[in-house]
């Protein structure tokens, strides 16, 4: 364990790098239903965005990385939504995620899970297969969506005449933070909470 607390970062970096090759396939295989546009960043908008500790601490180590100025926008966007939520009244709160600048990550290498796994057609752990909300404003998997019932269309696909079927990976957060991968690649997630609750009270 305390050989693990030593190498905790650099053991979870290597999950990420194994991650991202299963992603790097999964995205591939899914080619003709994706289309994420460059500067498309609806998916770091209007969200909760669940993060674990270690997540955040290599969030916040790419941050350390960033140009003054840039770091001073983070902490300003940080700040408002950390006063916007505590005076939320509703039950969910969403918002746009604080290192969002200009539509662009600020610390895109050193993202989270979730911020890698959106915009693919997913299932999770109980088996329900989740379609992207964006799904539905024109981007991914949209060509095989039927409108009217909001489901994605047999016939659709198979007009298409596509080698490559739309697959549904299981890209949960709760699978792909699961202590299976903690055993295996020695470290710990933590906690898990919305990004912006690792600021309150700061
Ligand atoms: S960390 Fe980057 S990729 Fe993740 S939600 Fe924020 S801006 Fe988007
Ligand atoms: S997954 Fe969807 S919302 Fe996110 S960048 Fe791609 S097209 Fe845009």
């Amino acid at each position: 364990m305390e050989v693990w607390a030593d190498n905790m970062l650099i053991n979870y970096v290597n999950y990420l790098n194994f991650l991202n090759e299963k992603l790097r396939k999964f995205f591939a295989s899914q080619k003709p239903y994706i289309f994420c546009d460059k500067g498309c960043a609806r998916c770091c908008k209007n969200a909760q965005f669940p993060y674990s500790s270690i997540e955040v601490t290599y969030l916040l180590a790419g941050f350390q990385t960033l140009d003054r100025y840039t770091q001073q926008v983070i902490r300003s966007n940080i700040q408002k939504t950390v006063n916007d939520k505590k005076i939320f009244d509703g039950e969910k709160f969403l918002y746009d995620c604080p290192f969002l600048i200009n539509d662009v990550c600020a610390v895109y290498d050193f993202r989270g899970v979730v911020c890698r796994t959106f915009g693919l057609l997913s299932q999770g752990n109980d088996g329900r297969i989740k379609v992207p909300f964006c799904c539905y404003q024109g981007f991914n998997y949209s060509n095989i969506l039927d409108m009217d019932t909001k489901k994605l269309s047999q016939e659709k696909i198979d007009k298409l005449h596509l080698k490559e079927e739309p697959v549904a990976f299981n890209v949960s957060y709760e699978f792909l933070t699961d202590p299976a991968f903690e055993y295996k690649f020695k470290f710990l997630f933590g906690d898990k909470k919305p990004l912006i609750d690792w600021f309150l009270d700061k």
